[in-house]
């Protein structure tokens, strides 16, 4: 297949392009690289069945060659109140790469008779009132709250998403992410995993915002792409939750990370949080294993210790 991934020098976007790279298919990855990275793909510049595009898709996509499959990944992500690609940060930017980017994207799997795939989120569900989360669940979201430049812009796509398959028959696929780490996630993106491991490898004491009670529930990143290949090769267009079930307080994510990398600054605790940051969230992945026959492998403290590597490395070449 040629598929076209938007963000695709995004963390989960250029994994996904090693992934269907090395499944034999073609890929053109969009990036506008204002959360991205080019050395996300740097490995890819050889390979001649990936071609990069630099473009925001929020301009109109003008992409003339056939496509089997398009791939939306293209947005800001993180929720943190400081860092420059955070989505508080670029909040117009995060609403038009969900709306406008994904309507163009639709625009483009319509045109060629593609399959689209919508990258959505669990933030879809805000701060939830049902515990797990599963896909039947409506969501409990603040519209407008610091939060909803990513969730509202998430919803609209979904709704687009689903109009588009009911309207004008294009063949969609939806998959709700969980909280996702591995290589790759920038330094300074100031979500938990990467600013834990980051002053841990410091030596510094890890920032815990509130009293750390909060819970989260962290897949590894080969785990998420497995899935989310399946979910593409499957026929399903309603939603599909993917993450790792296996929940967690943050101060215990904290205090793994502390182990494994043997730092002794413990933790501190801060007044980070944003309004409205969720204080449980546990995806219900039944629809997942069902219908796709997939269920996360890596536990945390082996994708941790994945995880931790690649940062140690990634300092060491810096130095
Ligand atoms: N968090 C924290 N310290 C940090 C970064 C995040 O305690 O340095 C908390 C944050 O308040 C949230 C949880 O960790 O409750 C997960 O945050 P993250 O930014 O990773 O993503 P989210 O799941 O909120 O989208």
């Amino acid at each position: 297949m040629r598929i076209l991934i938007t963000g695709g020098a995004g963390f989960i976007g250029s994994h996904l392009c090693d992934r269907l790279l090395s499944d034999d298919h073609s890929v053109v990855a969009i990036d506008n690289l204002i959360t991205g990275s080019s050395n996300n793909i740097s490995h890819l510049s050889e390979n001649k069945n990936f071609s990069f595009i630099y473009h925001n898709v929020a301009d109109y996509i003008n992409f003339s060659d056939p496509v089997d499959a398009v791939m939306h990944f293209a947005s800001p992500a993180s929720p943190s109140q400081t860092a420059p690609t955070g989505y508080l940060q670029l909040p117009i930017q995060t609403l038009k790469a969900g709306a406008l980017g994904t309507l163009n994207a639709l625009g483009v799997a319509k045109k060629h008779a593609a399959v689209f795939l919508l990258a959505s989120t669990s933030e879809v569900y805000g701060d939830p009132l049902e515990h797990p989360q599963s896909e039947t669940y409506w969501g409990n979201v603040d519209p407008i709250g610091p939060r909803s430049v990513y969730d509202e812009a998430k919803r609209f796509a979904e709704a687009l998403t689903m109009a588009y398959q009911r309207t004008h028959g294009v063949d969609t696929r939806i998959v709700r992410i969980f909280n996702t780490y591995g290589p790759r996630m920038a330094m300074d993106d100031g979500r938990a995993v990467p600013n834990f491991i980051h002053q841990a490898l410091r030596e510094t004491s890890l920032t815990i915002y509130g009293d750390g009670k909060q819970t989260r529930s962290f897949c590894y990143v080969d785990d998420l792409v497995n899935g989310i290949v399946a979910l593409l090769e499957s026929r399903e267009h309603h939603p599909v939750n993917l993450g790792n079930p296996h929940e967690i307080t943050i101060m215990e994510l904290a205090d793994a990370i502390n182990k494994i990398t043997n730092n002794t600054a413990g933790t501190v605790f801060t007044d980070g949080r944003t309004r409205s940051d969720p204080q449980q969230r546990q995806p219900d992945i039944s629809r997942a294993e069902e219908l796709l026959r997939w269920q996360p492998c890596i536990s945390l403290q082996v994708g941790l210790q994945k995880t931790i590597k690649f940062y140690k490395d990634k300092l060491a070449a810096h130095k």
